[in-house]
This record gives structure tokens, C-alpha cells and sequence, in this order.
């Protein structure tokens, strides 16, 4: 399979939107966005103070080594987006397999005082590549057109994709 250079907050955004997705992939953020990175990164200095993340090509993971295994860490402030944040960290799995790394995931949610363990299954693998070739279509195409869902108020392009728009 061609070598792609996908990083994984777009494999979640693939799970959250296609618009979400494309707008990100083509650097048009909005200051809300820079508002929820900087809230992450808060959490995870909070979360991981003496860790170091580490840059692999076009991901950055947190990684603690425990015994034999590595262990990626994805801190997420909540578990809305539950799928999307599991395909994220099973992405990185991939991606280090790929590597010759084993490695399992752990996702943590440090408001909810939770944690999740992920592992990457053949089954996973097969979506995961699925995903990408549909992200890599997604993105070289034309913008998708935004609909209105769920998440959509929370969202930082909600302004972008709906502003003026009045509520159904
Ligand atoms: S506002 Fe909704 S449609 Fe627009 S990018 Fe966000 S999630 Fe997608």
C-alpha cells in the first residue's frame, strides 16, 4: 500500500465530519479550534508532566514504556467522540506496527478519571486502510458539503458551515 501522510487527529476528524476533515486538511482553522488545542495541551501537560511526546514522520504520540510493551497515550477531554478518538489512537497502532513496533493504546480521560485500552485486531487494520484511501479521496476532492448534525454547535466551523442559516 502507497505510503500516506495522514496524521491521526485527521483519521478522527474522518470519523467526526468530512467537512471537518477537508477544512482542517486544508489549513482553514478557526479560532475556536486554537482554543480547544490549547485546552488539550493543557490537559496533557497536566496529565503527563515528565513524559515526552515523541515525533514519528507526520504523527506525535505520548508513549510510556511499561515492561516489554509500549504503551501510546491520547488524552481526550471527553468521551463524546468515542469512535473517532479509538480509531485515532488505532491508527497510531497501525502506523508503529507498520514500523515494527507492538504497541498497545491507552486513551485517557482525566476529567472522567477514566482509561481504555486499545488494541489493533486484523479486523481494525482492514478498516483502518479503508479509511485512509477514503480520506485521502476526501481530501483531494472538492469541499463536502456540511450537514447539520449532532456535534455541529460544538464544532468550530459551525460558524463557517451554518452561520446565518437559521434552525430547522
Ligand atoms: S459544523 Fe458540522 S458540518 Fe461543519 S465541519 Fe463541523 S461537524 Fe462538520
Amino acid at each position: 500500500m502507497e505510503e500516506m501522510h495522514i496524521t491521526g487527529v485527521k483519521v478522527a476528524y474522518y470519523y467526526i465530519c468530512p467537512t471537518k476533515l477537508w477544512l482542517f486538511s486544508h489549513d482553514i482553522t478557526m479560532e475556536k479550534e486554537s482554543e480547544l488545542v490549547s485546552l488539550g495541551k493543557l490537559l496533557h501537560e497536566t496529565a503527563y508532566r515528565g513524559h515526552r511526546e515523541v515525533q514519528i514522520e507526520d504523527i506525535a504520540i505520548d508513549f510510556v514504556r511499561r515492561g516489554e510493551k509500549i504503551e501510546v497515550h491520547e488524552i481526550k477531554k471527553s468521551r463524546k467522540m468515542e469512535k473517532a478518538h479509538r480509531m485515532q489512537v488505532l491508527y497510531y497502532l497501525y502506523y508503529l506496527k507498520k514500523r515494527g513496533i507492538d504497541a498497545i493504546g491507552v486513551i485517557d480521560y482525566p476529567k472522567a478519571r477514566r482509561r481504555e485500552y486499545v488494541h489493533l485486531t486484523q479486523e481494525d487494520e482492514s478498516e483502518i486502510e479503508a479509511a485512509l484511501s477514503d480520506i485521502e479521496r476526501i481530501v483531494k476532492g472538492p469541499m463536502p458539503l456540511p450537514k447539520r448534525k449532532g456535534i455541529c454547535k460544538k464544532c468550530a466551523y459551525y460558524e463557517f458551515c451554518f452561520g446565518g442559516e437559521d434552525e430547522e
